[in-house]
Formats: structure tokens, sequence, C-alpha cells
């Protein structure tokens, strides 16, 4: 009994002189940051929402929300924590929009910046010969879409849900089925405005600090705060007809996604889906999609085979739409889909672009939307996709999905190999989406944990196979997985962090590099 009373005094006592050693060592913290002169504030006591994201799984909680008004707020913020020196633990992260789906841009005990919060300048439109716009790192893309089409003008290149920031999208890279023609998002910028881990506010482009530039660019927010991002703009069309058809064979279908990013392609959007285990598929597209031929499509039994969809786009005008319809006949002539299976939709160009939202509006009226999101997104080289696909869905996947797998291919030749992000080595690679949502608390094959034993040994194949598999959004733990994912970029990474964020302040939930204390 003595014993016990002693080791719980002594327990107490030890506590205690941990608590008054973190007082001592950080007394001032939150009022050193309520001393800096900024336009915009901090907020000490509503910070849980910082401490969440889409993927659901991940919360820490950071000890103060900045919301600036201006770049110099997140300027005097840094240069403010970066003269601090490694003596304070403080960690800085920039938060876009929060889609993040493993803590990426939340911070423990740090500064987490609200970039929706900076305003101005203004979003800025400029036409003529080669049209870009001037945005905010914080602006989403639904708000740059809406703003340029005003001018008759878009962005060329996009994601596929578009209620994501500019800053969040180019510290990755933002990939969707205009890629094939006009890169990632990160291929389609002209300049930007960053602030570093020191606290300077830098323009940078591909001729004025370029490496900083290309640093950033899909630089998983480790080098600097994309506060202004210069984009590339093309014509805008009004109408958007869109496309699905359907295969059994995976081999056929990848053959003719190939084929169709390879050549002048007709299409201005190519993307493909994977569908398993699903009977009355067809009946579901009908409210938006109408077979080509109803009589034949009314016909066909998917019998829960897993089916290959590819989707497709083309742009268009009313006024040219007879040449357009022939267009997209002739193409699709050369296809090798079921006959069967063709099915058209025309929409507005806005409605296409913001398709996913619409889904999320659906999601969230269920309570469907903020559930577990243990994504995998994977980059696969163009000669090892058979390979996967055959273990994957023959073998790992074959009794359901617990959400949308996208799959289509892009043309490495697209992306600017001086750019943070790392991709598969061949010139031609897919990307694979397995966008799961679990069902909360499930045991079951919906279950978080299900999901991520799947997602274990579909990452487990691709390392026994030697497939050269990239992650895409990247989630590692330990340095040394880090290290193989970069293989020989890793050196140039190290480099630029110690250039520009040399106490590594900066966007600590990649989990790459530690503050050094
Ligand atoms: P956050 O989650 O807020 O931040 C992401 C990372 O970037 C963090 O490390 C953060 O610190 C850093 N960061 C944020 N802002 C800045 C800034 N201004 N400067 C520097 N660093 C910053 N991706 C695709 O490529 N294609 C898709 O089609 C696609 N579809 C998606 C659909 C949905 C429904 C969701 C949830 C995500 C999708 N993504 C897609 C992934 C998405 O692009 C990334 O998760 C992106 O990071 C989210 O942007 P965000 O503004 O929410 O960033």
């Amino acid at each position: 009994k003595t014993n016990m009373l002693f080791l719980k005094s002594f327990m107490i006592l030890f506590l205690s002189c941990i608590t008054i050693k973190i007082n001592l060592c950080f007394p001032s913290i939150p009022s050193s940051l309520k001393t800096l002169s900024i336009d915009g504030h901090f907020n000490f006591e509503e910070v849980d929402h910082a401490a969440k994201d889409f993927g659901n799984r991940y919360r820490f909680l950071p000890l103060a929300v900045l919301h600036p008004k201006s770049v110099s707020d997140i300027a005097t913020t840094l240069k403010h924590i970066w003269q601090m020196g490694p003596r304070s633990e403080l960690t800085v992260a920039a938060r876009g929009h929060g889609h993040s789906l493993q803590g990426q841009a939340q911070v423990h005990r740090g500064v987490v910046i609200n970039m929706e919060s900076l305003q101005g300048p203004k979003m800025q439109v400029h036409a003529g010969k080669f049209p870009y716009v001037d945005v905010s790192g914080g602006e989403l893309w639904i708000n740059i879409l809406r703003e340029s089409l005003r001018h008759g003008l878009a962005p060329k290149s996009w994601t596929d849900y578009l209620h994501l920031t500019v800053g969040g999208t180019l510290s990755n890279a933002g990939i969707s089925g205009q890629a094939f023609r006009h890169g990632p998002q990160i291929s389609n910028v002209h300049q930007l405005e960053v602030v570093t881990g020191k606290g300077e506010v830098v323009n940078c482009s591909e001729k004025q600090n370029s490496d900083l530039f290309y640093s950033v660019l899909g630089g998983l927010g480790q080098f600097g705060i994309i506060t202004r991002a210069r984009i590339s703009l093309e014509p805008a069309p009004e109408m958007v007809k869109w496309i699905r058809v359907l295969y059994t064979n995976f081999a056929t279908f990848a053959r003719d996604q190939e084929k169709l990013i390879s050549e002048e392609s007709t299409f201005d959007y190519i993307e493909g889906f994977v569908i398993i285990n699903r009977t009355g598929l067809l009946n579901n597209w009908r409210s938006s999609f109408n077979p080509q031929d109803p009589v034949q499509a009314s016909q066909f039994k998917s019998d829960g085979r897993t089916l290959f969809c590819l989707e497709l786009a083309k742009y268009s005008n009313p006024e040219e739409m007879a040449a357009v319809n022939q267009e997209i006949k002739n193409s699709l002539s050369q296809l090798n889909h079921i006959p069967s299976t063709l099915f058209l939709s025309e929409v507005p160009y806005i409605e296409f672009l913001d398709r996913v939202h619409i889904s999320e509006i659906k999601l969230r009226s269920k309570g469907l939307w903020e559930v577990p999101h243990p994504w995998l997104n994977l980059l696969i080289p163009r000669s090892k996709v058979h390979n996967f696909a055959q273990e994957v869905f023959g073998n790992i996947l074959t009794d359901t999905s617990n959400g949308p797998i996208l799959i289509y291919p892009v043309n490495k030749s697209k992306w600017d190999n001086r750019t943070s992000v790392v991709i598969p080595e061949e010139d031609v690679f897919y990307l694979v989406a397995f966008l799961s949502s679990a069902v909360p608390s499930s045991t079951g094959t919906d279950g978080l944990d299900h999901i991520l034993i799947q997602n274990k040994r579909i990452l487990e194949f691709c390392e026994i196979a030697r497939l050269g598999v990239k992650q895409y959004l990247p989630h590692y733990s330990t340095q040394e997985e880090w290290q193989a994912h970069f293989g020989p970029q890793w050196e140039v990474f190290v480099q630029r962090k110690s250039t520009y964020d040399p106490l590594a302040l900066l966007a600590p939930g990649q989990r790459i590099f530690q503050k050094p204390i």
C-alpha cells in the first residue's frame, strides 16, 4: 500500500514537472502571436474545424487558426515563427478546403492558416491571345470557373471535383480527364507568389526564381505557401457531349483508351472506371444518359461481371453541332466497345465540370459525405497495368467495391520533370483511384478495417510484383518510405527543403520532415 502511494505521488510530481517545463519553454506562444500586427485575426478557441478533413480518419488539434486577410499576415506569422528558431515546437499548415485524406493540412499544437480567408486582390481575368487569370492561393476552382466563364474563358486542366483550392491541388498535381492533352494543373500555371518557410514573399515563374516555382508545384506544401497563382485559360465551350461505353475485357478497354490519348484526339476529356458486381446499372444511367439504341441496350445484361466503362467528353458550341456529331460518330466507330452499350448525354459545360458536386449534395442529404474515406490513388506504368488489373480486379476486388474506381491513362510528355511531383518512368501511365467510403462502425466488407486491408493487399502486390507504381496524394509514415517514394528525386527534394524551409515549419501533416528541436 505504501509502495502504491509512493508511486502515485511520484507520478503526480513527475507530470507536474513536465507541465511546468512545457509552460516554461512555451509560455508565450499564443500571446506572442497575439502581439503580431496583422489585418486578419488568430482564433485560439474555435480550432476544431481545422482538425478535420475529408478523409475523416485523423484529428490533430492546432493551437491557433490564422484567418489572414492579406499576404503580409501570412508572411508576418511565418517570419515570427521562423525567428523563434528551433527552440519552439511550433509548425504551420496551410489549409485549403481541407479535402486531404490523412491529416496533410493539419498540425498538432501548431498554427493552421485558413487560406480561404485570404482576401484580394480580386480575381482578375486577362483576355487576349494567351488568356490567363490571377487568383488567390485560397480560391476554390469552382469560383475561378464561374468568374472566367463571364469572359467566355476557362482553365484548361481540372480535377473531377471543383470545391478544392488552387494551393491544395497545385501542391499535388491536379489530374482529370483533360490531363492527357494539357497535362495536370501544375503544367498550366505561369507564375506563383509564395511565402517561404522563412517568411519571405517571393514571385516565381519559369524565368524568375524558377527553382522555387518548380519546387512548390507538386511540392506537398513543403517549400512555401502559395498565395497567388496565374492560371492559363482557353475559350470555354457552351455544351459538352458526354459519352459512356462499356467493355468486358480490360485489354480491349485499355487499348482503346491508349489509342484515344495518343492521337490528335477528337475528345477533350478521357477517363474510365471499373464496375464490379453490379446489376441494373444501365437503368440507373437512364435519367442522365440515353442509350443510342434503346432496344439493344435493354437486352444487355451485366450479370454481375466486372465491366470497364470508357467515359469521353467532347466540348461543343451550338453552331458547330452537326460537324461535332459527325466527328464523334467517326471516332466511336473505331472503338471496340460492346455496341449496344453506347450511352449519350448532353449538358452545359459548367454542369459537366461540377458533376461531382451534384453527387456531394445527394450524399450529404443521406449523411454519407462525412464518413471515413480510405482512398488509395496510384500511378501505374502502362507496361504493368495489365498485370495490375488482372490481380486487383480478378482477385483482390472481385465481389464488390466501396466507391468509384477510376482508371485512365495520361501522357508523361505533358508533365514537367522540373516539378516536385513523382510519377512513373514510362511515357504513358495510368491513374487508378480507389475512391472508397467506409460505413462508420461497420465490421463488414463496407467497414474501414476491411477497406484498409484491401488497400494494403493492393500495395503489397504492387511492391512484390515490382510494378514501379507511385502513389498519387502520397501518404507514408517513415522517412525511409518517403525516400523510396522519391527515389532519385529525394536528394533534390531535401536540398529544396533546406533552402526554402530549413526549420521544417511547413505542412508537417505530410510527415516527411520533422522540425529539428
Ligand atoms: P488541403 O487538404 O487543405 O491541403 C492539401 C495539402 O496542401 C496540405 O499539405 C496543405 O498544407 C497544402 N496546402 C493547402 N493550401 C496550400 C497553399 N496555398 N500553399 C501551399 N500548400 C498548401 N485530385 C486530383 O488531382 N484529381 C481529382 O479529380 C480529385 N478529385 C477529388 C475529389 C474529392 C471529392 C476530393 C475530396 C479530393 C479530390 N482530389 C483530386 C484530391 C485533391 O486534389 C487534394 O486532396 C487537394 O489537396 C485538396 O485540396 P484542398 O484545397 O482541400 O487542400
